[in-house]
């Protein structure tokens, strides 16, 4: 019997605005698509904590046995300014602003994303396709909805009919909008445009001559439109219909509404049976944009190097403080947010690191089963995160009584309670077992600032084979001083 027969989990669908219970379509089997990053720039925290809250989900659909094949894209063409129709593409346009090539621009900038990522700790999906490496499955699906009658050409460039759509089937059906609201909320066409009405949008894309990234179709030299690489990778890797859809909630619409209208259009049935989106991360109370400086960068998290919080964190603190909030809430990232987190972290895994040094006893002063369902009950409400934090710190606390000898454990029940805790805070939250001295840089340059002034106070005195002897092993330890005219500073290696 598998974990997943004896735990049944509910999700948030946001298509019914209900929490279901997950029932997959093949028993044992859970495929899985993520909308991922379109690579023109520096990877955004909020789309950290996007992927990360996938990254949790996956980790627990697995920990409950689940085969799960996770998709989670790479946009390398077709996402244009705006989220629009018209406009430039975003790297295109970011290979002109540096003078190079787009690929190039791509290549950095996925590089950036994993690094990002592996910091974090994330589980890499199963697999990782790009949209520049599926423009025969876009054309073939293009192709198929013209056929059906749902998609026109007009110069070159392909249009979804969202009208003609609407009348066989509700578009909106996501984001609870209604066409009528949407022909009333459209900007007028201004006349460039070739769509019939200003709520089509583009499925193929003619180039203008400018325009670099650009493949051979049976309609023009041109590209696909941002929506329809889903709709093809979802089609290729997960099938027709698969069981979980996710995203930023900023995707819901447009881009989830057409991916759900070009597949419905294709195989007319619903591609998705659970749609799941994760909500925005806000800096300060307030949109993080770098045009406000109101911004950080996950880096400078990691280095501290960043006028909004005041030391580093390692990369474990700030996925727990992340993970301290419900996947569906806004979350404010903020210092003394991080500052607090911290401090659990280290309750927490201090307690972890009690566990095999605690000693059974003959009775358990603590129902360490009734516990252990409560944290999978917590998951099992739609991946309640901040909740099972709650229930790890109830075994902190019982860890430390038991170290202390104010509590009891038998010796099966202290195998529940380290499998317990060693699977819902690593496997399961995907935390890692760091140790302060990592983090505690400040710590660090204050040991290091004594040894500074200890050395001054040798060369004041003439002793320079104590001075000398302090430079050399601190280099040997891999701490260079610099001396210079203002004062001694130092540098890690
Ligand atoms: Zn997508």
């Amino acid at each position: 019997m598998k974990l997943f027969d004896q735990q049944q989990i509910k999700i948030y669908n946001t298509l019914s605005g209900e929490k279901e219970l997950f029932k997959p379509l093949n028993e044992g089997y859970v495929g899985m698509y993520v909308c991922g990053p379109t690579v023109y720039s520096n990877v955004h925290l909020g789309n950290v904590r996007t992927f990360m809250s996938f990254d949790m989900i996956f980790r627990y659909l697995k920990h409950l046995g689940y085969k799960v094949r996770y998709v989670r894209n790479i946009t390398d063409a077709g996402h244009l300014e705006n989220d629009a129709d018209v406009g430039e593409d975003r790297i295109a346009k970011k290979a002109r602003l540096e003078e190079i090539e787009p690929m190039e621009v791509v290549q950095r900038y996925t590089v950036d994303f994993h690094n990002i990522l592996n910091k974090f700790n994330f589980l890499p999906p199963s697999i990782e396709p790009t949209a520049t490496g599926h423009i025969i499955e876009q054309i073939e699906i293009i192709k198929e909805i013209i056929n059906n009658g749902f998609a026109y050409e007009v110069n070159g460039s392909v249009y979804f009919d969202v009208l003609k759509y609407n009348e066989s089937k509700p578009y909106g059906i996501l984001s609870k909008r209604k066409v009528e609201d949407l022909i009333h909320n459209t900007r007028a066409l201004d006349g460039q445009s070739d769509k019939k009405n200003p709520q089509d949008f583009a499925l193929w894309k003619k180039a203008e001559p400018q325009h670099i990234m650009r493949w051979p179709s049976p309609w023009s030299d041109g590209f696909p439109g941002w929506h329809l690489e889903c709709t093809a990778m979802s089609t290729k890797y997960l099938g027709e219909q698969f069981d979980i859809h996710g995203g930023g909630m900023d995707l819901k619409f447009p881009h989830h509404e057409c991916e759900i209208a070009q597949a419905e259009a294709t195989n007319n049935h619903a591609p998705v049976n659970y749609w799941m989106h994760a909500n925005m991360l806000i800096m300060n109370g307030k949109k993080m944009a770098k045009s406000t400086g109101n911004f950080i960068l996950p880096n400078e998290i990691f280095s501290g190097d960043n006028p909004h919080i005041t030391k580093a964190y390692s990369p474990s603190v700030a996925r727990f403080f992340m993970l301290q909030a419900h996947y569906r809430s806004i979350l404010d990232f903020t210092n003394d947010g991080l500052l607090a987190s911290e401090k659990g972290f280290f309750r927490l895994i201090d307690a972890i690191n009690l566990l095999d040094s605690l000693k059974a006893g003959n009775d358990s002063s603590f129902d360490i089963n009734a516990w252990q369902q409560k944290c999978y009950d917590a998951m099992n409400d739609d991946f309640n995160t901040p909740i099972v934090i709650a229930n790890l710190f109830e075994g902190v606390k019982y860890i430390n009584q038991i170290k202390d000898g104010s509590a009891t454990i038998t010796k099966n029940d202290l195998i529940v309670l380290k499998k317990t805790m060693t699977s819902f805070v690593f496997d399961i939250l995907g935390l890692e077992n760091v140790s302060k001295s990592e983090t505690s840089s400040e710590k660090l340059s204050g040991a290091v600032e004594i040894l500074i002034q200890l050395r001054q106070e040798a060369r004041a005195n003439k002793d320079f084979a104590l001075s000398d002897k302090i430079r050399d092993e601190l280099a040997e330890a891999g701490i260079q001083l610099n001396d210079s005219r203002e004062g001694t500073t130092f540098s890690t290696n």
